[in-house]
This record gives C-alpha cells, structure tokens and sequence, in this order.
C-alpha cells in the first residue's frame, strides 16, 4: 500500500518535483506520509481510550451521575476542538510552513490534517507568549483526563492513560518534533544546521526569521 498522500505544491519555494532528490526530505516532514500521522497519534488514541472508559466506568460503579458522565467526556472534546482549531491554530499552526502554503484553505499536514486555517499566515517565530499558551494547551490536554480518574478512583484506567501520555511524549520527543518544520514550537528539536538549510529554501520565513534575530550558519 503507498501511504503517501497525493501530490501537493511544496512547503518551501522549490517546486515540488525537487523534493524527491532534497536531502532535507530524510529530514523534515516535507512530505506528508500517513506513516507519520499514524505514529503521532498513537499515543493520543491510548490516552483518550483510557479516558473515556474510565468515566463510563466511573458511572457504571455508581460514582457519577449520566449528566457528569456526559459532560466530562464532552467538555474534553470541546476543549480538544476548541483548541486546535481556534487557539492552537493561531498560536502554533500559523507559523508553520505547511500554513504558508496559501493556495490550500484547509491543512495537509501529518499532525492537523483537515482543520481550516482561520488566520493568516505569520512566517515569523511564535512569540514567547505563544510558546507559554502552546504548552497550557497540551498541558490541559494531557492532565484533563488524569484529575478526573484520579478523583474518582479509576486507577487501572489512570494508569492506562498516563501510560498514553507518557507514549505521546516519547514519541512526540524522539520521533515528531525532532522532523517537524515548525522550528519555533517550545518542543522542536530540528538541529539550527537542518533549520539553516530549510530557510535557504525559504525565501518568505527566512527573510521573518533573520528580521526576528536568526542567524544563518555559514
Ligand atoms: S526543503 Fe523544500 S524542496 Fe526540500 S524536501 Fe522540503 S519542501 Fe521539498
Ligand atoms: S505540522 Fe504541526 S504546527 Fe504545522 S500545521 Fe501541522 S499541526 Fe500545525
């Protein structure tokens, strides 16, 4: 099966077709692969199991009631939505090179895939202000669910979704951010020699880059 999506423009100033022989390609996520987003979201998948069933449990043991039952399970949805298309999308997404790509109204890239850019394109760095609210974000993310099954006793499923956060950050450390091309989030890790060849090719953020204080190693 070829789990690469279909052809799109590329997400720096090079056409497309010279993507395939770019060393940067090993390097970045340059181009979208569902291999990539199957491995990104693996341990958000185990941490939102965790979660949901502990609740439901929760409920069938008699400690909560339906309407809290409900209402945990969707509040997290509607923070979890809420964010990353309205907050996350300004604060992070809106400097990424995948948002730079103006002919597309919606994302194709191996983490947001699908969601609307609402705002538009800032080639600079995230601000500080944006890295701290970036990091309350995942943060709410990721703890939401362990107050709720700490609070009511739902170890087993506490365990399971602390283990999916903790599979989330592993991966996200080791395999996501160190290839991401959103160099300014607080969690990249792309090395500055990777970065510096990526803005060559760049003409708008590295012209946002160097105006914010970037400098290009020789
Ligand atoms: S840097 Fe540009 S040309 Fe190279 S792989 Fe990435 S998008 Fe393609
Ligand atoms: S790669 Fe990350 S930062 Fe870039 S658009 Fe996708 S989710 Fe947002």
């Amino acid at each position: 099966m070829n789990n690469t999506a279909p052809e799109l423009p590329s997400i720096c100033n090079r056409p497309v077709a010279e993507c395939k022989d770019c060393t940067i390609n090993e390097e970045l996520f340059c181009t979208l692969s569902w291999k990539d987003s199957l491995k990104f979201g693996i341990g958000f998948v185990v941490l939102i199991t965790g979660m949901i069933w502990g609740i439901i449990h929760a409920y069938n043991e008699l400690k909560i009631s339906k309407f809290a039952e409900i209402a945990i399970i969707l509040g997290y949805f509607i923070f979890l939505f809420g964010f990353l298309q309205l907050w996350e999308n300004r604060i992070l997404c809106s400097h990424c090179p995948y948002y730079g790509r103006e002919e597309e109204s919606v994302l194709h890239c191996y983490a947001n895939f699908g969601l609307r850019k609402l705002y538009k394109y800032h080639p600079e760095p995230m601000s500080k202000s944006e890295q701290i609210q970036f990091l309350i974000g995942v943060g709410v993310i990721m703890g939401y669910p362990i107050v709720f099954l700490a609070v009511f006793k739902e170890y087993l499923f506490l365990t399971i979704t602390i283990a999916g956060d903790l599979l989330w950050l592993i991966i996200l450390l080791t395999q996501t951010c160190p290839r991401c091309p959103n160099f300014s989030c607080p969690l990249n890790r792309v090395p500055k020699k990777t970065i510096t060849a990526y803005l060559r090719k760049n003409d708008r953020m590295r012209e946002a880059w160097l105006k914010a204080g970037w400098k290009m190693e020789e």
